[in-house]
């Protein structure tokens, strides 16, 4: 049994239908990639998981227990926290303070703008960000305006944001999209390092096949919202149905 099985999943917009029959199961502990093509239902399957989506049919479990029917906020502390596929900072305040965020909704239960004010007194919530922002090798950008910092560094504080709320899966959507390859590959070296140092399983959708290929244990790839097949990095790449589906070949 995985940290997280799904079960017969589908879903339709109008007459889409986006996801049809999807099985995944993900390893505790793992680094499991979700591949394939444009609108092949990747995104689609990422809400299902985290509530932001409602299956038409089928079953998620999360360690034994079924995020079917609870709120994004409920799914979130089960213990599931998801990385968006545009970076969801708050550009205008700085990094320390966007840290804070989450360390004060993981302590108070949950976080309002109108708390603001009294959060930036906090000195509880003021040091457990600041070593948040050391774990992520952040702490020189402290009073750095969130928005002037690179994209790199933008998705390194979204993910440290995410593991402020100690998740026990953390599902990130092409974390690396748009970003330049120094970016990248310091984005690799993170998640790698998350893998091995903390006690967390991570699922990611992915197009670039060098993030992929240098993360993960176990590939799915998706094709028209269907799994097309399930196996290991090395048996990905030679997988002729992959090729012709996912790299055109
Ligand atoms: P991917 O992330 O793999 O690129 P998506 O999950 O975003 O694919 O989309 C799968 C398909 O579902 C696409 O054809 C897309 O246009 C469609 N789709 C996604 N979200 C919606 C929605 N909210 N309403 C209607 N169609 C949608
Ligand atoms: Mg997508």
């Amino acid at each position: 049994m995985g940290i997280l099985e799904v079960k017969n999943v589908n879903k339709r917009f109008g007459g889409l239908q986006a996801l049809g029959d999807v099985n995944l199961s993900v390893a505790e502990n793992s680094v499991h990639a979700i591949i394939g093509p444009n609108g092949a239902g990747k995104s689609t399957l990422l809400n299902c998981l985290v509530g932001k989506l409602i299956p038409d049919t089928g079953s998620v479990m999360f360690d034994g227990q079924s995020v079917l029917g609870r709120k994004p906020y409920e799914i979130n502390q089960m213990g599931i926290s998801r990385v968006f596929q545009t970076p969801e900072i708050f550009g205008d305040l700085s990094v320390l303070e966007n840290m804070m965020i989450p360390c004060f909704a993981k302590r108070d239960g949950a976080f309002h703008l109108s708390a603001i004010k009294n959060m930036m007194k906090d000195k509880e919530i003021i040091d457990t960000a600041e070593h948040m922002l050391e774990d992520m090798n952040m702490a020189d950008k402290r009073e750095m305006h969130a928005a002037a910092m690179s994209r790199g560094d933008k998705r390194r504080l979204e993910i440290g944001m995410c593991l402020s709320q100690e998740p026990r899966l953390l599902l990130l959507d092409e974390p690396t999209a748009g970003m330049a390859r120094a970016d990248t590959n310091n984005t690799i070296d993170l998640l790698k390092q998350i893998s091995d140092e903390r006690d967390i399983t991570i699922a990611i959708i992915e197009h670039d096949m060098h993030v992929v290929f240098s993360l993960a244990q176990r590939i799915t790839v998706l094709a028209q919202g269907t799994p097309l097949v399930e196996d290991t990095p090395d048996n990905i790449k030679g997988h002729p149905k992959v090729r012709e589906a996912y790299l055109g070949e």
